[in-house]
This record gives C-alpha cells, structure tokens and sequence, in this order.
C-alpha cells in the first residue's frame, strides 16, 4: 500500500516539475564494474531488478527516493550507482 501511495505523489510530482519529484532523485546505473554480489537488489528490489540467467542487474525504476539512492551507492561495493540529479 505504501508502495502504491508513494508512485502517487511521485507522479503527481511530476507533473509538476521537470526535474525529479521533491524527495526523488534520479538513479544511474552503469553496471560495468559490477561484481554480480545482489546487494542492490536486495537492498531496493523497488528499484533494481534482476532478471533470471542475468549476471548483472537493471533499474526497475529511474527515480528513488533519496534515502534509497543514498544507500544504494553506499553499499554497492562497484560503485555502479550514481545520482543523475548531482551534476
Ligand atoms: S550492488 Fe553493485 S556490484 Fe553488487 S550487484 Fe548491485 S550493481 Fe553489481
């Protein structure tokens, strides 16, 4: 339910503004180094996916909140995440 609330305002967010809804940023993952370990899809599986046979993952979602994003490239130990807002 919180899921379902939260794609919501992000949507009505964004429609109002062209940048990443307040409290979103934007997720780039370039996966060139990644290792295949599955941190980021255990720690976001709302946002990285993983699809069966694959040795690497893909973005299930291009926005995340900041939290998240925050972590994301915090634990992954490649540094495959980065924030498409901070440039
Ligand atoms: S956390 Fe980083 S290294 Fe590990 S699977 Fe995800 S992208 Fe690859």
């Amino acid at each position: 339910m919180g899921n379902r609330h939260d794609s919501a305002v992000a949507r009505h967010a964004q429609q109002e503004t062209a940048t990443a809804p307040r409290g979103f940023r934007e997720v780039l993952l370039s996966p060139g180094d990644c290792s295949g370990c599955g941190a980021c899809m255990e720690l976001a599986p709302d946002i990285v996916g993983w699809r069966e046979g694959d040795e690497r993952p893909f973005l299930v979602s291009d926005m995340a909140p900041d939290g998240v994003l925050t972590e994301l490239m915090a634990f992954c130990p490649e540094g495959c995440f980065e924030d498409g807002d901070a440039s």
